[in-house]
């Protein structure tokens, strides 16, 4: 298939090694840098090169990054592009070509080597680029009309507060252009995807603020290989692409759906899983383990949700009769299965992989059940405290709090349980507790900020789609819609 998620991958690779640039693999997902938590972007492993720390090995280099964003948890399945785990293809310049060689070869990359029709393509620019605008348009002659300029928030990028810095300009794909260019919005996802985003590194920022140039200009740039394929394969979203649609349709077989006749909330909850299991099949397979701190916690709360999703969908046991199993290591071997263009190693990690989520998935189904057993106790301790005549049995607020915080057991669910049994739960109790656990990670979180700088509250982000428990009445998991 020429538009197979492989050839893509590798047809971007070959056109910028035959100009000249170095191929080079794939950085870990776990960066170098330990003040980083996890790698976002395919620049990351040149960071040092490009603050002028480190000597350049090659003026150029290209490559697939993998690269986790957690920050776009809460996007995954609901926008048509993003993921928690993507490949985003590179080339770089060390010093050496600058704007006119990036633009140029983007454009022929994107129209002649990809084939995209030159007219569905438009291109956003920083604000006050002129020499990027005037590139696009009178060099590579895209029409005025496609060329939007945008503000310092969407078209430039900074490493710090001081230090190299830079405008760019990314590369959009326009699914309807019958809709006309009077008020287009490069914004609107519904009709516009950004596919190629290109970063001209030209500026030092000075401490009082002014921008210096220069003397070595760089080039970082970063295409997402599963929005390419999403356009190049012409289906509806990134999830239906050759690279994740097959997870999709083993945790379908596993639930006993058919996705294509699947409402969008069955469809949602595949394309979880799909783009979860990624994640954490190459965060295991670079070293990152189930835990409660840092990436440890990352993973531990994405094979969480893909365990809640599951059973969501019905997925019981291991989702082929076996209901003393797990179904978590069937999803992660076709994550496997799919993983050798992306990363040889993952293949030799198999077996590791398969039993971390294994294991994680059956720990955490203990946690609920333990939950379930703990809350039974309660309410037979509180039948059994003698009371005054007219009170109501109640459970004590610091008790349901434990049941919400350490068992996952939303407080809704504690109270209607109770409540048949004619018990009441002490929620100024409950609520105390909360807002104390509230204050406490607060700052834990402020602390953890100072250490892992900008992507802090990636962790915070993945903590806020948090497992609001197990619905004991209708054996199903409860998610905040
Ligand atoms: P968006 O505005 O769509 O969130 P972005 O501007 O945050 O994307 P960049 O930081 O410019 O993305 O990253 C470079 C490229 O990587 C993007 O143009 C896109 O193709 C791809 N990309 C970024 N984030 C994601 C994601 N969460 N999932 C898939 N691909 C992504
Ligand atoms: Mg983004
Ligand atoms: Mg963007
Ligand atoms: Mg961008």
């Amino acid at each position: 298939l020429l538009s197979s998620g492989n050839s893509i991958r590798q047809r971007f690779l070959n056109f910028y090694a035959s100009r000249g640039h170095k191929l080079l693999p794939s950085a870990s997902l776990v960066p170098e840098d330990p003040t980083v938590l996890l790698t976002i972007a395919g620049m990351l492993q040149f960071k040092p090169i490009f603050l002028g720390k480190v000597q350049r090995e090659v003026p150029r280099a290209t490559t697939a990054q993998r690269c986790i964003r957690t920050n776009d948890v809460e996007n995954v399945g609901r926008t048509a592009r993003h993921h928690t785990f993507f490949e985003m293809l590179g080339n770089f310049s060390f010093g050496d070509y600058f704007k006119k060689e990036a633009i140029k070869w983007a454009w022929e990359l994107s129209t002649v080597e990809l084939g995209l029709p030159a007219e569905r393509l438009w291109i956003s620019v920083f604000e006050d680029d002129d020499e990027a605008f005037n590139i696009w348009h009178n060099e590579v002659g895209v029409p005025a009309e496609r060329i939007k300029r945008m503000g310092e928030e969407d078209n430039f990028w900074t490493s710090g507060v001081t230090g190299p810095c830079g405008p760019c300009s990314e590369i959009y794909y326009d699914f309807h252009p019958e809709r006309g260019h009077s008020d287009a919005d490069l914004g609107d996802d519904t009709r516009f995807i950004e596919f190629y985003n290109l970063v001209f590194m030209q500026f030092n920022k000075k401490d009082d603020g002014t921008l210096e140039p220069l003397k070595q200009k760089n080039i970082d740039t970063g295409m997402g290989l599963e929005r390419v394929a999403r356009i190049l394969q012409n289906v509806p979203n990134n999830y239906e692409t050759d690279l994740i649609y097959p997870i999709i349709k083993k945790a379908a077989e596993l639930a006993n759906v058919s996705y294509a006749l699947a409402n969008e909330q069955t469809k949602l909850k595949l394309k979880i899983i799909g783009d979860h299991m990624r994640a954490v099949v190459f965060l295991i397979s670079d070293g990152v383990i189930p835990s409660n701190i840092g990436r440890g916690y990352v993973v531990r709360r994405l094979i969480r949700r893909v365990v809640r999703t599951g059973r969501l969908l019905g997925i019981k046991g291991d989702g082929q009769g076996n209901l003393e199993g797990e179904f978590t290591p069937i999803i992660a071997e076709r994550v496997i299965e799919l993983s050798s263009q992306i990363d040889l190693e993952v293949k030799d990690r198999r077996s590791r992989i398969l039993e971390e989520v294994r294991r994680e998935e059956s720990r955490f189904v203990q946690t609920l059940e333990r939950g379930e057993k703990l809350l039974e106790e309660m309410i037979a301790g509180a039948l059994s405290v003698p009371r005054e005549n007219g009170t109501l049995p109640c459970i004590a607020g610091k008790d349901a709090f434990l049941l919400y915080d350490t068992y996952g057991f939303p407080v809704e669910i504690t109270i209607e349980v109770a409540e048949e049994q004619g018990i009441t739960v002490d929620m100024d109790g409950f609520n105390v507790e909360m807002e104390k656990q509230r204050r406490q990670s607060q700052a834990a979180h402020n602390a953890v900020k100072l250490e892992v700088a900008d992507t802090a509250e990636l962790t915070e982000s993945i903590s806020d789609t948090e497992f609001l428990g197990y619905d004991m009445l209708s054996a199903r998991a409860v998610v905040k819609s």
